[in-house]
């Protein structure tokens, strides 16, 4: 069902300024009736992105990147469809009006407004107490000489907590809060004379918030050592779960988009730390192990996930049941090595952010890094010490994606080390190698679709082809299919054009069924239950995200252009010199009337 009314989603896009919205990424110059510039989402010098502020779309005639104002905040902030309606809502001053929400649900979600406004307030409160109170000065001092500015520990809200047992409760209460709410948000616990006390005293705190910046929690530090515990976190509740957190991931998400990675480190002043050099695109996981729900999260920032964390403290089970999960969405992990007992706060500080930006571009696959790991420790000098090794390495091997550059060059460095054959290396058991490897093995067969000039750059990079090439390609289908059921008139036509060479054969057959069932979609469903399944989320995503024709007609050219260039390759193989020509003509049309689209006067 969808989250908002669709009036008041149209109101919001309505009232979205584009060229004021596109404008706070890149600079906008008009031109005709466009506006042109830099392309926020590739680097370029001369601007080849375009909006049209009329119909408020973009589109860059370089990397092809395009779409509303809806995609245009998830792509460059990070959010899902409901986040980025709302980011926009509150920008241009559109009241969002939910669907019928049930009275529970309702009073339930004016409950977590009224703790989060707690929390944003109690976080205004410990950071106005780190700048102002003398009791504070040794906190000061101690962030200083930690080489963070005072720019970013505004930037992060970083504060102090009072030393004295209830100055957050008294302020609370002054407020309109009651005792019990204060618990609820965590700022607060019950003591044992029935009363209550602020939970966080003479500590440095760090707002541990979502990722469109609101606070659910806090980790605090201690300043002198005999405090214990060193660190004290927010403890669980309906706001805050340990594990599901990413610090920094508010400030991250955006640079993230741009760069395509995002820099996973251990604590919070590495995340300060790293944002103060530049390399903003940083979070911290504040724990060993990253969570399945933080996973998640690093993947909605960017693909290329960079762990620069104590290599010691994550066990390497660990390590590649993530790397795993990661290829197994269509993400890369790599391991930037650390050297020995330092952290990345200390080496930008001792060295720099250009040494630390070369061992993040130094970043290797997780097997490689375990491997190598295996190889530093072992007693090469001895035939008994390289079998041993070589047992150990077995299974890293099998971990790597079959035929991929990874395992290429791990066997090529082991096989180097151990001076042994290729095939004593690769000799794995079919048992050892686990879930990823049988999988792709069964997905070689399937059609591949090569995806439209440059996104498919990333094949020779060292990751399994099959997620990380189809996905960005039939997500585009999808997303074209469930704009045709949102808008039927236009829809019909364009989907009667966008045959066999527009969509993947996995999205020719639902093509079909919407054909026949445009208006209703999900009558007369087919019998094929993944074919059924897929129909379903493209009818509940017409229903969710509703769109436009302009937007529509966009997609569509895109799809078309994106055709055109995958037959002008196979043409180009063929040596098919008049296809060519034709194809190049046929590709001209589509840029003009893609020029037109953009262009277009009202
Ligand atoms: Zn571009």
């Amino acid at each position: 069902m969808a989250l908002f009314t669709r009036g008041s989603v149209e109101r919001v896009k309505e009232a979205v300024d584009m060229v004021e919205l596109v404008g706070a990424r890149t600079d906008l110059r008009r031109v005709g009736t466009r506006h042109v510039g830099l392309c926020p989402f590739h680097d370029e010098r001369t601007p080849s992105f375009s909006v049209n502020a009329e119909h408020a779309l973009y589109h860059c005639f370089g990397c092809g990147e395009s779409g509303d104002s809806i995609k245009f905040v998830r792509e460059t902030e990070g959010l899902d469809f409901a986040e980025a309606i709302e980011h926009l809502a509150e920008r241009y001053g559109v009241e969002l009006e939910r669907e019928d929400e049930d009275p529970r649900a309702e009073e339930d979600r004016r409950r977590r407004d009224r703790l989060m406004r707690l929390l944003d307030r109690t976080a205004t409160f410990y950071a106005r107490f780190l700048w102002d109170a003398a009791e504070a000065r040794g906190a000061r001092a101690h962030l200083a000489e930690r080489g963070l500015s005072d720019e970013t520990l505004r930037t992060f809200r970083v504060g102090y907590a009072p030393s004295a047992w209830n100055r957050v409760l008294v302020a609370g209460q002054r407020d309109g809060y009651a005792p019990a709410e204060m618990v609820a948000a965590g700022v607060a616990q019950p003591g044992r004379d029935g009363g209550y006390f602020d939970r966080f005293r003479a500590r440095i705190t760090f707002p541990l918030t979502d990722p469109r910046g609101r606070v659910l929690g806090f980790g605090a530090r201690a300043v002198r050592d005999s405090q214990k515990p060193k660190y004290l976190n927010s403890s669980e509740n309906e706001l805050y779960r340990k594990g599901r957190h990413l610090f920094g991931i508010d400030h991250a998400r955006a640079p993230a988009a741009k760069a395509g990675r995002v820099v996973v480190v251990e604590g919070y002043t590495d995340v300060l730390a790293l944002h103060g050099a530049g390399v903003e695109e940083t979070v911290a996981i504040m724990g060993t192990a990253l969570t399945p729900e933080q996973l998640t999260e690093l993947g909605r920032a960017a693909t290329t996930v960079l762990m620069a964390l104590d290599a010691d403290a994550s066990g390497q089970e660990a390590m590649l049941r993530a790397a795993r999960a990661a290829t197994e969405r269509g993400m890369e992990l790599r391991v930037v090595a650390l050297p020995e007992g330092s952290d990345p706060a200390e080496l930008v500080a001792a060295k720099g952010a250009a040494a630390f930006e070369r061992l993040l571009s130094a970043a290797v696959s997780v097997p490689e890094f375990e491997a190598g790991r295996v190889l530093d420790g072992a007693d090469l000098a001895s035939t008994h010490g390289r079998d041993r090794a070589l047992e150990l390495i077995r299974p890293l091997v099998a971990a790597t994606p079959e035929r991929s550059v990874v395992r290429d060059e791990l066997v090529r460095r082991v096989t180097d080390r151990l001076e042994v054959p290729a095939s004593y290396v690769t000799g794995a058991s079919i048992a050892a190698r686990g879930g990823a490897g049988a999988r792709n093995g069964a997905d070689a067969s399937s059609s591949r679709d090569p995806g439209p000039p440059g996104a498919d750059s990333g094949a020779s990079a060292p990751r399994p082809p099959e997620p990380a090439t189809r996905a960005p390609a039939e997500h585009a289908e999808q997303a074209f299919l469930a704009m045709c059921v949102g808008e039927p008139t236009p829809g019909r036509e364009l989907l009667e054009r966008a045959g066999a060479g527009y969509l993947s054969e996995r999205l020719l057959p639902v093509r079909d069924h919407l054909l026949e069932h445009l208006s209703d979609p999900l009558a007369d469903l087919p019998e094929d239950e993944s074919l059924a399944a897929l129909i379903t989320e493209i009818a509940m995503l017409a229903e969710a995200e509703p769109s436009s024709e302009p937007v529509l007609r966009l997609s569509f050219l895109q799809l078309e252009l994106r055709r055109a260039d995958r037959d002008l390759r196979a043409a180009a193989r063929e040596r098919d010199y008049d296809g060519q020509r034709t194809l190049l003509a046929e590709r001209e049309r589509v840029r003009e009337q893609l020029a037109e689209l953009m262009g277009e006067a009202g």
